[in-house]
């Protein structure tokens, strides 16, 4: 079995980029299918959505805009407290059809302000398409359109996601090993 090792922890190769290519696909088709006159805006959340975003959006072969967005934390100097902002968005979503792309779907906590920080702003309708989710972590209350594949609830890295910093470039998918 393939690892690798970041900081102090070592993973176990989980993922095969095949299977996520094949995974990617089959979401692709889907939302093209979908779509289709429309012309929807695609939002990448970052940082972990971009390779996601990179080889899903390929394979969709009409018109749409694409914009990426990210939550940026900074300690408030009034509240004292951390306070994360939505910053990036600089397409009119009024009326459009927003196609959300995350990496991951965990407790669904960051979608759901997603979700509400969009929804204020009127768009038609909101999708979401994540390439992984852990559906017996989720606590959300809103329906998730496309899933590319579930995982157990583990701590899992590479292809865009990270253990503090590092793996996010790997082209496959490795679960923290405790016993390696
Ligand atoms: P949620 O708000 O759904 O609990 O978490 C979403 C975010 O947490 C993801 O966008 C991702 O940044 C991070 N996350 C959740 N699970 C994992 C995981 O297994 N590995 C890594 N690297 N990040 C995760």
């Amino acid at each position: 079995m393939k690892k690798v090792t970041l900081h102090d922890k070592t993973f176990a190769l989980s993922i095969p980029n095949s299977e996520i290519q094949r995974a990617i696909d089959t979401v692709a088709a889907q939302i093209s299918k979908d779509m289709g006159t429309e012309v929807p805006v695609f939002l990448v959340l970052l940082n972990g959505a971009f390779m996601f975003a990179a080889d899903l959006l390929k394979q969709i072969e009409k018109p749409c805009e694409v914009s990426f967005i990210k939550y940026a934390s900074y300690v408030g100097t009034q509240s004292g407290g951390s306070v994360s902002e939505l910053i990036g968005l600089n397409t009119n979503i009024k009326g459009r059809t927003v196609i959300i792309l995350e990496d991951i779907i965990d407790t669904g906590l960051t979608v759901e302000k997603l979700l509400n920080d969009l929804g204020i702003k009127g768009p038609a309708q909101i999708k979401i398409a994540t390439l992984l989710y852990k559906p017996d972590a989720f606590k959300g209350n809103y329906k998730i359109d496309y899933v590319g594949i579930s995982v157990p609830n583990e701590f899992i890295v590479g292809y865009g996601l990270d253990y503090d910093g590092l793996g996010r470039n790997f082209k496959d998918i490795y679960t923290l090993c405790e016993t390696c």
